[in-house]
């Protein structure tokens, strides 16, 4: 095991400075991707900050509006549990009951599940085999090799991988924005720009940068919410990745879908949301 040193972090601030200031370190919440990628040695960091003390952020609240705020720090397990969640929005509450096992989304948090990367096996390989991801530049074994659960949209000659969190499709359906706190303040990004597509740079997954922490997720109130469902399709029936997955919330009327909202896990670098699908569905 790689070794790497451990501190505290117990203010929002303190953790910003921290990861701005060294490159060689990490944040570390439920640690259960992340202590897998270094036994991987998929990533080398000297500096492991576990945020888990960080006040706040594991607040799980029912908007007066019809919303939803989850603290970052929520695990998995709760929000799934949460009851306003499964009712107001039950497509995320599946999605995470079809992640992992119990064990996993006890130790799991919101912000590390949609921060988790690529299960492709090459990235993942001890052996270090050519990976632009894990080494920029060394090639894409998969593009030739061992590809079934690769990317069918979105790819690019660098990267074919997919992403593998189940609750990113179910956020990416409804409108959630992530929220993340900064050396220049706070700023709300959609969930759909959160993820990047692979193009010439597949080692950033996303656009967060140096000293940026995830401090929640915000779900608008959505009349689609309701009628939503998360549809998971995989080689075993439990603690399996999807091979594809698909988020639907819909408002109908009349047996008539009058508006919906459409996503497609598995498939892709992130999310892929189905716009063009949704306008198709509202008219037939
Ligand atoms: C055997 C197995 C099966 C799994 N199956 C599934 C599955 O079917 N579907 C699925 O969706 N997931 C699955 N997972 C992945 C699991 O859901 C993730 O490992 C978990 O959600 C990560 O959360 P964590 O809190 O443990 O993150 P950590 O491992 O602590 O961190 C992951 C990454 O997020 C960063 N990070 C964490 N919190 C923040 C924050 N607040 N701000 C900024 N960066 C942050 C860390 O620096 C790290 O880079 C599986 C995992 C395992 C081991
Ligand atoms: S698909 Fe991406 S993660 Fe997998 S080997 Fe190719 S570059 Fe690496």
């Amino acid at each position: 095991m790689h070794p790497f040193a451990l501190s505290i972090a117990h203010e929002p601030a303190q953790a910003i400075a921290e990861h701005l200031q060294d490159p060689h370190l990490a944040f570390i919440a439920g640690g259960t991707d992340l202590l897998g990628l270094i036994k991987d040695r998929a990533t080398l960091p000297a500096r492991l900050l576990d945020i888990n003390h960080l006040p706040g952020l594991t607040r799980i609240e029912a908007r007066a509006d019809g919303g939803l705020h989850i603290g970052a720090l929520a695990h998995m397990s709760d929000v799934a549990a949460h009851h306003e969640v499964r009712r107001r929005f039950p497509l995320i509450a599946e999605a995470l009951l079809l992640a992992a096992s119990g064990q996993l989304r006890n130790m799991a948090t919101i912000g590390g599940n949609i921060m988790q990367r690529t299960r492709c096996a090459y990235f993942r390989d001890e052996d270090d085999v050519p990976c632009n991801k894990r080494r920029p530049g060394s090639g894409c074994s998969a593009l030739h090799g061992l590809n079934r659960n690769h990317a069918v949209f979105g790819w690019s000659e660098a990267c074919v991988a997919t992403h593998p969190s189940d609750l990113a499709v179910a956020l990416a359906a409804i409108d959630a924005v992530v929220v993340v706190r900064g050396p220049t303040g706070e700023r709300s990004i959609n969930f759909t720009d959160f993820h990047r597509l692979p193009g010439t740079a597949p080692e950033r997954d996303n656009v967060l940068g140096r000293g940026d922490l995830i401090v929640a997720v915000e779900v608008p109130a959505r009349p689609e919410g309701r009628a939503s469902h998360y549809l998971k399709v995989r080689d075993r029936q439990s603690y399996e990745f999807a091979l594809v997955s698909a988020s639907a919330a819909v408002v109908t009327d009349h047996g008539r879908i009058r508006s919906a909202r459409l996503a497609l896990g598995g498939v892709a670098h992130k999310p892929w949301r189905l716009t063009a699908a949704e306008l198709v569905a509202c008219a037939s």
